[in-house]
């Protein structure tokens, strides 16, 4: 042993920081909507995942309240043990009931379910089969399992097709697709009847994250219905943190499905249930996403909206269908600097750079929300004019 101190971790920390890759933290000075304070400065959000405008909705805060009051602070226990209240059972059920599946359950995070069930669902003498561009908490999920694993081209269906006639000629016992609904740093959807279709004819599963595809596509209820495959895909996962506007993972499927789940995922069995006031934040949710189907066609309209407004501007909005659109800078450096100078016109915007995005396709993610006004679109679209102009992207 020759350190025997952390000392090391400032060079290698500052390594990072040299080459672009660390983060610095921007505190929100009050709730997540539209407006909102970010240390000291009053900007318009254009980065966060709350499509919806909910994170902040009086009927979501008002369940929160008003669980608190009739459960507490906390669920006291794992999942497994004592810690799942009937508040988390509606929560489930909902769920199911929301998405058409048979049975569905919750996790702390979305993040826990990819990388607690993924490993569960395949071994040795399976194989797993991933879009290059999936989330990180599916490669984790992917890279702790014993199974055989191929990864094929970002929505390239002529090579899964590939992968799949590949795999059909050895004898797995069980092939599982795994791609992302939404692609998030993009914005573009998966192909989810091809992949579907394709994973079909091959005898293989399907399984989906549709994080940034709830409260989005398919009027809310998420990429199942869109494509009109919520019966037929096997694994469905989500987070009720992004366009719900509340918090915790779920995963819906059929009845035995589940049951093997939650029975052998160790981010379900070892750790604790989510708090109750967090369930009934997310049973809230759902209502508001049925009873206000405005907000989901509000979200669409800016999406349309700034899509055709940036592009006319001149910038590249790359592959995006839904309200993630980027803008696409190319140059790393370029777009921080851009994020910033951002910043300072007021407007809270996140760079996407190496390794989130390829070298020289460094980004502006923005981020739609259903709570933006024609106004502060057209105030970001001139930010973009301005700031485009001067460092010479448009
Ligand atoms: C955000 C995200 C997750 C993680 O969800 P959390 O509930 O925030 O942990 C998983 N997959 C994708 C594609 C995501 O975008």
């Amino acid at each position: 042993m020759k350190q025997k101190t952390t000392a090391f971790f400032k060079d290698e920390f500052n390594d990072l920081d040299e080459k672009g890759y660390t983060w610095t933290i921007r505190r929100l000075e009050g709730p997540s909507k539209p407006h909102v304070t970010v240390d000291g400065k009053k900007c318009i959000m254009l980065a966060s995942n709350n499509y919806l405008n909910l994170a902040n909705h009086p009927n979501l805060r008002k369940a929160a309240i008003e669980a608190v009051e009739k459960y507490g602070a906390a669920a006291g226990s794992d999942w497994s043990i004592a810690g799942t209240m009937d508040v988390h059972q509606e929560l489930f059920d909902r769920i199911a009931e929301f998405k058409n599946t048979e049975s569905a359950v919750t996790f702390q995070t979305g993040f826990a379910v990819n990388a607690g069930v993924i490993p569960q669902l395949a071994g040795k003498g399976d194989i797993l089969i991933s879009d290059e561009l999936n989330h990180g908490s599916i490669i984790d999920g992917v890279r702790l399992t014993k199974a055989d694993r191929a990864i094929y081209g970002h929505s390239n269906m002529g090579e899964l097709e590939k992968v799949l006639k590949e795999a059909s000629k050895k004898e797995y016992r069980r092939a599982i697709v795994i791609t992302d609904g939404v692609f998030s740093m993009d914005g573009d959807i998966a192909k989810m009847d091809e992949i579907y279709n394709l994973a079909h004819e091959y005898g293989a599963l399907t399984y989906v994250d549709d994080a940034h595809g709830e409260g989005v596509l398919g009027n809310g209820y998420g990429i199942g219905k869109e494509f009109d495959l919520e019966k037929e895909i096997d694994f469905q996962m989500g987070t009720f943190s992004k366009g719900f506007g509340g918090f915790g993972g779920m995963f819906a499927g059929s009845e035995y499905t589940v049951k093997y789940a939650w029975n052998t995922a160790r981010s379900w069995l070892l750790s604790a249930a989510f708090p109750p006031h967090v369930a009934a934040v997310n049973l809230a949710a759902m209502d508001v996403v049925e009873k206000e189907p405005e907000r989901v066609k509000k979200l669409w309209d800016n999406a349309k909206y700034f899509k055709k407004e940036i592009e006319s501007l001149g910038f590249d909005t790359g592959y995006s269908q839904t309200p993630i659109i980027p803008a696409i800078v190319g140059d790393s450096k370029k777009a921080q600097t851009l994020a910033n100078m951002m910043y300072d016109e007021g407007i809270f915007a996140l760079a996407i750079v190496f390794p989130m995005v390829a070298r020289d396709k460094a980004r502006i993610r923005n981020q739609m929300n259903a709570g933006m006004t024609r106004e502060d679109l057209d105030t970001i679209l001139r930010v973009y004019e301005k700031l485009g102009k001067k460092l010479d992207l448009i």
